[in-house]
């Protein structure tokens, strides 16, 4: 007997889950709500939800609340989270998979470095295969001040003229290969 396809749209919960679907840990629908994650969290008087909110509104399928909430993007990827959860859930990894989830479906909060940053990353390592500071460096400094940005365009000669920045971005060997395997991990369709 031919199997059915199962053509019912997954939760929210569930499409983060399945962002996760390699990762080591137990799902977060068996998170008991304890609080461990955030009492551990150094950054989370930044974050306007702190990790057990966030799980418990994903969990309830608050998803406009969650991909509009700056929390994965203040995760200093510590782990603490990750070795305390009673559960066995990795927060952590979790906090990546929203920023993937958020860069893919392009809905993250505005006026944010986090996500402008990591796309010019994707952008620029597809190109040559490497980062290169000079052009990662625009997708931030504009939003510095003035003084701010003339301090480190002064850092950014000095490492320049002791060669510890390339006038030209470098690039790798095979790099049509290494394209195709990123684009699979993440596919930014306009890189
Ligand atoms: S530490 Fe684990 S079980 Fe406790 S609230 Fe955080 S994710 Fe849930
Ligand atoms: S990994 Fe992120 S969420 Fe977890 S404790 Fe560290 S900063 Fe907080």
């Amino acid at each position: 007997m031919t199997p059915s396809v199962n053509s019912t749209k997954p939760s929210f919960a569930g499409e983060i889950m399945n962002v996760l679907h390699a990762v080591d840990g137990n799902p977060i629908t068996t998170c008991m709500q304890c609080g461990t994650c955030s009492g551990t969290c150094p950054a989370a008087g930044f974050m306007d939800h702190t990790p057990r909110r966030l799980i418990a509104m994903i969990n309830a399928g608050l998803k406009e609340r969650v991909m509009s909430s700056n929390t994965c993007w203040y995760c200093a990827s510590c782990y603490q989270c990750t070795v305390r959860c009673p559960r066995g859930i990795d927060i952590a990894e979790l906090m990546y998979g929203l920023k993937r989830y958020s860069i893919w479906r392009k809905q993250h909060p505005e006026g944010l470095i986090g996500p402008v940053f990591s796309e010019t990353f994707v952008k620029t390592i597809l190109r040559s295969g490497r980062s290169y500071e000079p052009v990662l460096a625009t997708s931030y400094l504009f939003t510095y001040g003035v003084q701010d940005f003339i301090q480190e365009a002064f850092t950014a000669t000095e490492l320049m003229l002791k060669g510890r920045i390339p006038l030209l971005p470098p690039r790798i060997k095979r790099l049509e290969n290494f394209k195709r395997m990123i684009r699979r991990i993440v596919p930014i369709a306009d890189a």
